[in-house]
């Protein structure tokens, strides 16, 4: 009979939150596979455990990971950990949950620290809808290509972040949302130093400036704010279309200008300015 894959969250910095179901499945497991085995030891050594450890991280997954299958599908139970939080975001063990349930196996996840969910929660930016980015990648070209990928966003932005890299990502987010944008910086989640900033990101940059960020960052950054709904109506754009073409603009140029000016959808102004003599330009 096939064993099974336990994903097991661990402290994201106070040991304290280790949960009693997360101590069983690590005393009962056959083995455990961990992102950094000599991190494990540490807290496997604070929860008084002896187990068989192997190692899984980004650079020997692909080969581990089916000496980690082979065991599993011979009867053994499995616990991925990682260094801290849940394994699988922004760690490894999406590949190997992937091998697991392409083979078959059963695949678990016990719930627990996630440095993320602790973020957003105490962030006070609006929590029903956000994205979870990752890290911003280390390159100039995919960091921006990512960023303007998110310009429209209007769900809360969620982010991770080295101290090292902070204030150059503060300037990338400060290029692409603007100075005046909410964000929350939540450093050090749990652990002694635990500190949230509820600023905007000009303000973030300014106090980053004499303050060197240090420790572990997340970053929740507010979406776009929603557009205020247009008070005009298509009697407005028809007027304005109208008085716009009478200075000698085109159609097309005084529908653009119009549907801007007065925040209504183009089309509709292209509607309500059918009747609008033609313009010779008209296209
Ligand atoms: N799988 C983990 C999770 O979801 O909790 C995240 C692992 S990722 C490699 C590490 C990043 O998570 C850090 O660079 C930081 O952005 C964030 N992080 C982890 N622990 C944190 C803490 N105590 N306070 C703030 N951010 C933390």
């Amino acid at each position: 009979m096939a064993g099974m894959l336990y994903l097991v969250p661990t402290p994201i910095g106070n040991l304290g939150d280790i949960s009693t179901r997360c101590r069983e499945v690590l005393a009962q497991a056959d083995f455990i596979a961990a992102e950094d085995t000599r991190v494990t030891l540490k807290l496997l050594n604070h929860l008084q455990l002896r187990k068989n450890l192997v190692s899984y991280y980004e650079h020997n997954k692909a080969q581990r990971g089916d000496v980690i299958l082979e065991r599993i599908l011979s009867g053994e139970t499995c616990a991925l950990v990682s260094d801290a939080g849940s394994p699988a975001i922004s760690d490894p063990g999406e590949d190997l949950v992937r091998q697991c349930a392409q083979a078959g196996i059963t695949v678990t996840a016990i719930p627990g620290p996630c440095a993320v969910i602790t973020a957003l929660s105490v962030s006070g930016q609006a929590t029903g809808r956000f994205c979870f980015e990752g890290f911003l990648s280390m390159s100039k070209k995919s960091r921006r290509a990512h960023l303007a990928s998110l310009k429209e966003e209007k769900r809360t932005m969620i982010f991770y972040e080295a101290p090292h890299k902070l204030q150059n990502t503060l300037l990338d987010l400060q290029e692409t949302f603007g100075p005046e944008r909410p964000i929350s910086l939540c450093r050090e989640l749990t652990k002694l130093h635990e500190e949230i900033i509820r600023t905007t990101i000009g303000g973030a940059i300014a106090h980053y400036e004499v303050q060197p960020p240090k420790g572990e960052y997340v970053l929740v950054v507010a979406g776009a704010p929603e557009q205020p709904e247009s008070q005009s109506t298509p009697a407005d754009a028809a007027a304005m279309v109208a008085q716009l073409m009478e200075q000698g603009m085109s159609r097309k140029d005084a529908v653009r200008q119009t549907a801007k000016a007065l925040n209504l959808p183009k089309n509709a102004v292209y509607d309500a300015a059918l009747d609008c003599p033609s313009d010779s330009n008209a296209q």
